[in-house]
């Protein structure tokens, strides 16, 4: 029976190929067939997208044939970014967003409302590491800014674009935490916590995390959150053991996981992390 419907499906593609279907008729087989080829073509944006690991998830999306558009505090950066991708075959929409900004957030909403009606796939990637002291003499001003761009920068946007994705019955976000912010066991490290405010940071934006993948279950979005490792970008340095591509490999699969994929989960290398 489904083998019979997909034949069918291919024949009216085939049809509405050659302009000999009905439209109505030419649309849905398109759809079904699209669909069955993974090919429907979703709308992303990732914040933090002019450089390192958000640019690279950006371009790999842009590669898949989904509709991007790249998030960055600064236009210039982003028409950079923009024209580089370009030139690699990639049309991705720049968009102004500063997280920590709830105006560009708003009219960022705005937009993307109106020019697609739905937003399917977000990737929180911008973030920050500014604190390089102990946590017992770290400056509080450090720990506020990082909490503002790394925890609340993301927690905006999940606010403004959840509901959008509600309405669509469909939805991916992927928030970008870092091992710094898992503490597995309780344990503290005898080496100490480098960042605090960083790690404090992440590990706030993992249990955020799991909250919202709770409240969600069962509306068919899917919220996890991808650590990329320690990868060469301007924050991890020259001397990273990992590619920008293998930093984006996890958060790209999970900003396409189909429909039974997990949810409230921590992933580094695609395998669930006990964090
Ligand atoms: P990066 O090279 O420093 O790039 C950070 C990006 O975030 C830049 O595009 C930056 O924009 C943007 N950004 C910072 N604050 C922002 C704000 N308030 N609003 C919008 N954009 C903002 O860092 P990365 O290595 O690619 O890191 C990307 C993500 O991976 C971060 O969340 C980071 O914590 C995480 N991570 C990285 C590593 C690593 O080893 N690289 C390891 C674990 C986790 P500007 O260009 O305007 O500054």
């Amino acid at each position: 029976m489904a083998d019979a419907h997909i034949a069918l499906a291919f024949l009216h593609y085939a049809l509405s190929m050659m302009n000999l279907a009905p439209s109505t008729m030419k649309e849905d087989s398109r759809t079904l067939v699209e669909e069955r080829r993974g090919l429907t073509m979703r709308v992303a944006l990732v914040t933090g997208a002019n450089r390192g690991i958000g640019f690279e998830v950006a371009r790999q999306l842009g590669e898949r044939g989904n509709r991007v558009v790249l998030g960055c505090r600064d236009l210039e950066r982003g028409r950079l970014a923009t024209e580089k991708l370009a030139s690699m075959k990639i049309e991705i929409d720049p968009a102004q967003l500063d997280v920590t900004n709830q105006e560009h957030v708003d009219q960022l909403t705005k937009r993307i409302q109106s020019d697609f009606g739905r937003l399917d796939i977000l990737v929180n990637n911008a973030g920050i590491m500014i604190d390089h002291s102990k946590a017992s003499a770290t400056d509080l001003d450090l720990v506020r800014s990082t909490l503002e761009t790394n925890l609340l920068g993301p927690w905006r946007l999940c606010k403004a674009f959840i509901p959008l994705m509600e309405r669509n019955h469909y939805g991916r976000i992927v928030n970008v935490s870092s091992g710094m912010g898992s503490f597995p066991g309780g344990e503290a490290r005898s080496s100490g916590y480098r960042s605090p405010a960083y790690g404090l940071s992440k590990a706030s934006l993992n249990v955020l995390t799991l909250m919202l993948a709770s409240e969600l279950r069962g509306t068919g979005i899917l919220v996890n959150a991808a650590c990329p490792g320690h990868t060469r970008t301007d924050m991890g340095g020259p001397n990273a053991p990992r590619s920008v591509e293998e930093g984006a490999d996890t958060a790209v699969w999970l900003a396409t996981l189909s429909d039974d994929g997990p949810t409230g989960g921590v992933f580094l290398d695609r395998k669930r992390m006990d964090w």
